[in-house]
């Protein structure tokens, strides 16, 4: 890599992952659920007001086991955004759920909660709300319309750890929440995830589906004198290393969050007058959520333009990215899943997202670059 280069992602690490590693190393306890799995768990349950956090090694993992816990059955329909990861519909695919994709708005870039209803069949189980960006979706809206038709709502708040909707953690207000730990995101261990549980009569289930089907958990906290079989289940925890590197971050959470929204308001700033020119249109965030700077985007005119402005970059030496194909036009959505409506929105928003280098040792000097670099093409 080039000297001068902007990575588009740095994992930043605190300094005491190693540390944390050692002790665990020293503590021989190398399989899950360990003491700092179980510190792991305290954390999140207060930081997110969660009533149980479970560790997982990622966040699809979280998504497999909400699919597993909610007993989705083939045919039941999801009703979630295209405009999302696959991890998002392959959950409930895995069970074989009916992903049925909604549109976005176009402010937030998260599902359209007044398209949520039109969507809505007899076969319909649950919304799912990705908070895009760590911002948060109209949970009050979707909560409303869930307990008028009696379905789950499930946050996938893989990029929403800190962030809240009306002072609430994203992740604590629908049943089930879940968080990714992956490299890219705020808060990461390489890869790792959680299942938050809101609604308590899932949590007995969720222990034994998350050993392999066993009541493991039980046996280890003396509740019963053997272990076996229970339930289908897999192995969704994560080793006592990845829960020790976890612990590290999740100490620094709140300087992380702060440190990535400085960094995230000067791109807003600086980028302001591009944006009043109309050539750039940049994120809007609502008054009832605060976000944790997950992700720093624009929206630039035409695919072509975006195709052009990360060549520029890249010539410049700044690697900027764009996410996502929609899933509703994708190979496996149109074969696994079905459109609900017009997703002219989704379409036309993947076409012109651009994603600008975001983490937390980014210079103030580095953003200058890039976004001189953007308002060179410009003037081009
Ligand atoms: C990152 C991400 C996931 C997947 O997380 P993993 O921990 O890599 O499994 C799922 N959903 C969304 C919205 C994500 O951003």
């Amino acid at each position: 890599m080039h000297n001068n280069s902007i990575p588009f992602n740095r994992p930043y690490m605190t300094g005491k992952e190693l540390e944390y590693i050692a002790q665990a190393h020293l503590n021989g306890i190398l399989a899950g659920d360990g003491p700092f799995t179980k510190k792991c768990h305290r954390w999140l349950e207060k930081t997110i007001g969660t009533k149980k956090a479970l560790l997982t090694h990622s966040c699809t993992a979280a998504l497999e086991m909400v699919a597993i816990l909610a007993r989705i059955q083939p045919g039941d329909e999801i009703i979630m955004p295209s405009f999302t990861f696959v991890s998002t519909a392959n959950a409930f695919v895995l069970r074989g759920g009916v992903p049925v994709f909604v549109d976005i708005r176009r402010d937030t870039l998260n599902i359209d909660e007044n398209k949520i209803e039109a969507a809505i069949t007899k076969k319909t189980r649950a919304i799912i709300a990705v908070h895009y960006a760590g911002v948060g979706c109209e949970m009050n809206s979707i909560m409303e319309i869930a307990t008028r038709h009696n379905l789950l709502v499930i946050e996938d708040a893989a990029q929403g750890i800190m962030s809240t909707y009306y002072d609430q953690p994203l992740g604590s207000i629908g049943h089930f929440g879940t968080l990714s730990f992956h490299e890219t995101k705020n808060i990461m261990c390489g890869e790792g995830g959680a299942l938050l549980i809101n609604d308590e009569q899932y949590i007995e289930r969720a222990d034994i589906i998350r050993e392999k089907g066993t009541n493991r958990c039980q046996f280890h906290r003396g509740q019963v004198d053997k272990y076996t079989w229970h339930d289908i289940g897999s192995s969704f925890l994560p080793g006592e290393l990845i829960a020790a590197f976890l612990w590290a971050q999740m100490e620094a959470a709140e300087m992380i969050t702060q440190i990535r929204i400085n960094l995230w308001n000067n791109y807003h700033q600086y980028l302001a007058h591009l944006d009043y020119k109309g050539l750039v249109k940049r994120p809007t965030i609502l008054n009832n959520t605060q976000h944790n700077a997950h992700i720093y985007y624009i929206l630039v005119p035409t695919i072509q333009d975006r195709t052009a402005i990360i060549k520029w970059l890249s010539d410049r030496n700044i690697n900027a990215v764009f996410h996502y194909v929609p899933l509703h036009s994708s190979p496996a959505g149109t074969r696994y899943g079905r459109a609900s409506g017009d997703l002219s929105i989704t379409e036309n928003i993947s076409d012109r997202l651009l994603r600008l280098p975001l983490w937390p040792e980014l210079k103030l000097s580095q953003i200058e670059s890039v976004v001189d670099a953007v308002e060179k093409y410009f003037s081009n």
